[in-house]
């Protein structure tokens, strides 16, 4: 057979499939059952949290965080636009603006930049920021590929200006703070809400899933209530609320249970293949590793080669191609948000940081089954290739 090495791949090798068979053999397999329960108490002990409601995606997680504080149409959100679209598009689900300010190194949203804009581009008039006479509600953090946003400074911002802050920890679930204010504090559980995924390519997987914390008991008990269509009562159809199908299914979270049994070990996985290649690549001309902030422990979800654009100028889709002929899956960071139609309109400041790193970062395999040879195997393959594309 041939080589193929996935760029990101779901590992069960657990007990997926007892607790999903357990499930069937129930009969719960829809939004009601004990897994659900079990998986929303696993992740708030994990977290170190004191409750989670499970969902049913990262992308509704966000959408509830904004329903919950009440962003309204014309309102604006602030967001970096170096991220998935998933944390950009609720913030339309709710006919709201996105804002887009640009990223720092850590490829997180830049604070820098964001108190400029807060204090340059709007007025704080009674607790409330406005931007062109619209209020400034909320800004979404995005803890991109496992790094962790620079929260302390965030966190001052958002005081300053009364903002709502909603963590993307979609990509970040184990990475913790380990000096500092937040000392121990999980990506997710420092800001208001937390929103996390459980996508097919993400640390854990339930297939497709999510999860949400949020700063206080009542607001997530709010959001999970949110999730099942807004019912007051478990007999009668009383609701007071706008609600959605937003509820995780136990089927899911049979899968979510298992999966997270084994989320330490698939973090220390992550964390020792990324020293594999650390190594591979240390002193390399024409790339180098992205690392991680440090003053936190990373779950090093998605490893990412800064390609040195002194010297390659070839484009990133000839890179992947040639890299996929040898076996290879890699992938380009995202389009840059601010640049794709349906936001073509809005508003971008200072975007500059989001722009360098979207033409130079490329995302290599880092599945937690990946062999210590495959690594190998990867690196080499990239170093010749670059060395050859240097010499063109
Ligand atoms: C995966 C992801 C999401 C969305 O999660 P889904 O569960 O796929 O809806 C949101 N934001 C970022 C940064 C992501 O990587």
């Amino acid at each position: 057979m041939e080589k193929f090495i996935p760029l990101s791949i779901p590992n069960f090798e657990g007990n997926e499939k007892k607790y999903v068979d357990d499930a069937l053999e129930q009969g719960w397999v829809s939004t009601g059952g004990e897994y659900i329960n079990k998986l929303e108490k696993d992740l708030a002990g994990f977290l170190h949290a004191d409750n989670v409601a499970a969902c049913q995606s990262g992308t509704s997680a966000i959408h509830m965080a904004l329903v919950d504080i009440g962003v309204e149409p014309n309102d604006i959100v602030l967001v970096s636009p170096l991220t998935f679209i998933a944390a950009v598009n609720p913030i339309r689900y709710q006919f709201a603006e996105p804002v887009f300010i640009d990223c720092d190194d850590s490829l997180c949203i830049d604070p820098i930049k964001l108190k400029k804009f807060c204090q340059e581009e709007c007025n704080y008039v009674d607790g409330r920021l406005l931007h062109k006479g619209h209020i400034v509600k909320a800004v979404i953090v995005v803890h991109v590929f496992g790094n962790m946003a620079d929260m302390e400074s965030l966190i001052d911002i958002a005081e300053t200006y009364n903002l709502k802050v909603v963590e993307d920890a979609t990509e970040a679930l184990g990475t913790y703070y380990t000096r500092g204010r937040y000392e121990g504090k999980f990506a997710g559980t420092i800001g208001h809400y937390g929103a996390y995924s459980f996508n097919g390519n993400k640390i854990i997987t339930t297939g497709g899933g999510g999860a949400i914390t949020a700063n206080s008991f009542k607001v997530v008990d709010h959001v999970r209530y949110l999730s099942t269509q807004a019912k007051d009562d478990p007999c009668f159809y009383v609701h007071n609320e706008v609600g959605f199908n937003y509820r995780m299914t136990n089927l899911q979270a049979a899968l979510g249970v298992a999966q997270v049994e084994k989320l330490p070990e698939f973090i220390a996985r992550k964390q020792s293949n990324y020293d594999i290649y650390k190594k591979e690549f240390s002193g390399f001309e024409f790339a180098s590793l992205v690392t991680f902030r440090v003053g936190i422990e990373s779950n090093k979800w998605f490893y990412s080669l800064e390609i040195n654009r002194e010297k390659i100028t070839a484009s990133m889709s000839d890179i992947i191609s040639k890299l996929q002929k040898k076996g290879i899956q890699t992938r380009a960071i995202w389009g840059l948000i601010n640049e794709q139609k349906p936001y073509l309109e809005c508003e971008s400041y200072m975007i500059e940081k989001a722009v360098y790193y979207a033409e130079r970062i490329l995302n290599i395999p880092c599945s937690t089954q990946i062999t210590e040879d495959e690594i190998l195997y990867v690196s080499s393959e990239i170093k010749r290739l670059l060395e050859e594309l240097a010499n063109e």
